[in-house]
């Protein structure tokens, strides 16, 4: 079943703004119909009466003479004169028919049946009515008239069926103003919930929806600016307090790096070099956590600078691989280019970070043995590197996400550690490069694509 919340604002203030208009002319309708056809009863009563009236000053004299032929003829007369009667009758002070209608004997006995005590009576559209005779203020007998009101009801018909005609009019005129009018409203409602969906897809705050109006709507709207304005001067002051933090964070944290490698030349037993060597692993853990912190910060104030410069990306990748495989012995890192000539215009720095940060995240999200593929194809527009492993995968649903800051898809990310924050810098990065980065997977393994530009190369 429909319910009424789940129909949309535009079409109930449509519905409400036809239904109103058409009750509106409805009441009205009825009440003007009403009041037609009994003024035209009114009348009608009325012509009758005087009707009556002169009927019976004119047959004043043949009561007077008991002259019932000349009755006759002046009865006989009205017939032609007024065929909506159907019946006239003249009956004496006793109650005897004096004169009529030939050929309707029963008739005056019917109308005095049906009238009773009133003098006029509307019934089953036809109209009875008596009137006295009066002869110097004596009454000398009775008029009575049977008029056939067929015509009220044909005008009945006529009316209903004209307002019918009318309403049907006034419902499509109706429809067809409430549609602009609710346009007009709505469009700014449409445009506020976009703008809404916008953020909340993008998590873009620069949003801003104009509307100079003085309604709810626009008191929404500004609600809503305004409601952005400070969310992004939030998380304006956060990225703030993140860049100072890591910036504070990063100098005693390379003292302590420095410290600790004095400490490996120096120590001679095994047991503590051991934990030295721990403790030098959990050091550049944290420093990669304040880099990529530090990186963030960068992006969202829009400082994150390219130093480019031409280098061979084979190269890049090779050595890259030769200094992950110590710490990987048991994968298999294997490389595959298709060109000779590799060299690229570039941030060598800031490729290196998208590398090292696909390759680890291909080792983080597979089993410790499997292996991983990077592949490099060169042509004349551009530059395409995959890498590919054989782990947990990506649901299609997340692959969009995971470029997202903090994202980090459900499955993947619950006993294995991180922040979700490499993927937006690679994102970042490779997009400043003019390139693109996406992601293929399925639950047999996932492949990362980055494309660069070739152009400025020398
Ligand atoms: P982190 O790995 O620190 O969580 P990333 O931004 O590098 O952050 O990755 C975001 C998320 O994408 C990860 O949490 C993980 O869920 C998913 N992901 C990234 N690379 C892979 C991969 N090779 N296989 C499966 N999932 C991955």
């Amino acid at each position: 079943m429909i319910r009424l919340k789940d129909i949309s604002i535009r079409n109930k203030l449509i519905g409400i703004q036809v239904f109103t208009s058409v009750l509106v002319l409805a009441i009205f309708s009825i009440v003007f119909i009403a009041n037609e056809l009994e003024s035209y009863r009114k009348r009608k009563i009325d012509d009758t009466v005087s009707l009556a009236g002169v009927v019976g000053s004119n047959v004043i004299s043949t009561l007077t003479f008991d002259d019932g032929d000349a009755a006759r003829e002046i009865l006989e007369t009205l017939r032609h004169v007024s065929p909506e009667i159907l019946y006239a009758g003249i009956v004496d002070k006793n109650g005897k028919v004096f004169a009529g209608y030939s050929g309707a004997t029963n008739q005056a006995t019917n109308i005095q049946y049906v009238l009773g005590n009133d003098t006029v009576r509307y019934y089953r559209d036809q109209l009875y009515l008596k009137t006295s005779i009066l002869d110097q203020n004596k009454r000398i007998g009775t008029v009575l008239l049977l008029v056939d009101l067929v015509d009220l009801a044909e005008m009945k018909k006529s009316t209903i069926r004209t307002a019918f005609i009318l309403l049907f009019a006034a419902l499509i005129l109706a429809f067809m103003i409430a549609i602009i009018v609710q346009t007009t409203i709505t469009h700014r409602l449409t445009k506020l919930v976009s703008a809404m969906q916008e953020v909340s897809r993008a998590g873009n705050y620069d949003v801003v929806v104009a509307d100079d109006g003085k309604d709810e709507i626009s008191t929404l709207t500004q609600g809503f600016n305004q409601f952005n304005q400070q969310i992004k001067a939030n998380l304006h002051k956060k990225d703030e307090f993140i860049g100072i933090a890591s910036h504070e964070l990063k100098t005693p944290l390379t003292s302590i790096k420095g410290y600790l490698e004095l400490l490996k030349s120096m120590e001679d037993r095994p047991g503590h070099l051991r934990l030295v060597e721990k403790a030098g692993k959990n050091v550049v853990k944290l420093e990669n956590l304040i880099r990529d912190l530090l990186d963030v910060s960068k992006i969202q104030g829009g400082q994150l600078e390219l130093n480019c410069s031409e280098f061979d990306l084979v190269e890049l990748i090779e050595e890259i691989i030769a200094a992950l495989q110590p710490v990987f012995p048991n994968r298999e890192i294997t490389h595959n280019s298709d060109s000779k000539s590799t060299l690229i215009y570039a941030d060598r720095q800031r490729i290196e970070q998208v590398l090292i940060n696909l390759l680890s995240n291909a080792m983080k999200y597979s089993p410790v043995e499997s292996k991983v593929e990077v592949a490099s194809s060169f042509n004349k527009t551009g530059v395409l590197v995959k890498v590919r492993d054989f782990g947990v995968g990506i649901t299609p649903s997340e692959q969009s996400k995971i470029f997202e800051r903090f994202y980090r898809a459900k499955d993947a990310s619950i006993h294995i550690a991180g922040f979700g924050l490499g993927l937006y810098i690679c994102k970042d990065i490779v997009s400043r490069h003019e390139g693109k980065i996406w992601v293929e997977s399925n639950d047999k393994g996932s492949t990362f694509f980055f494309t660069l530009p070739q152009a400025g190369l020398v």
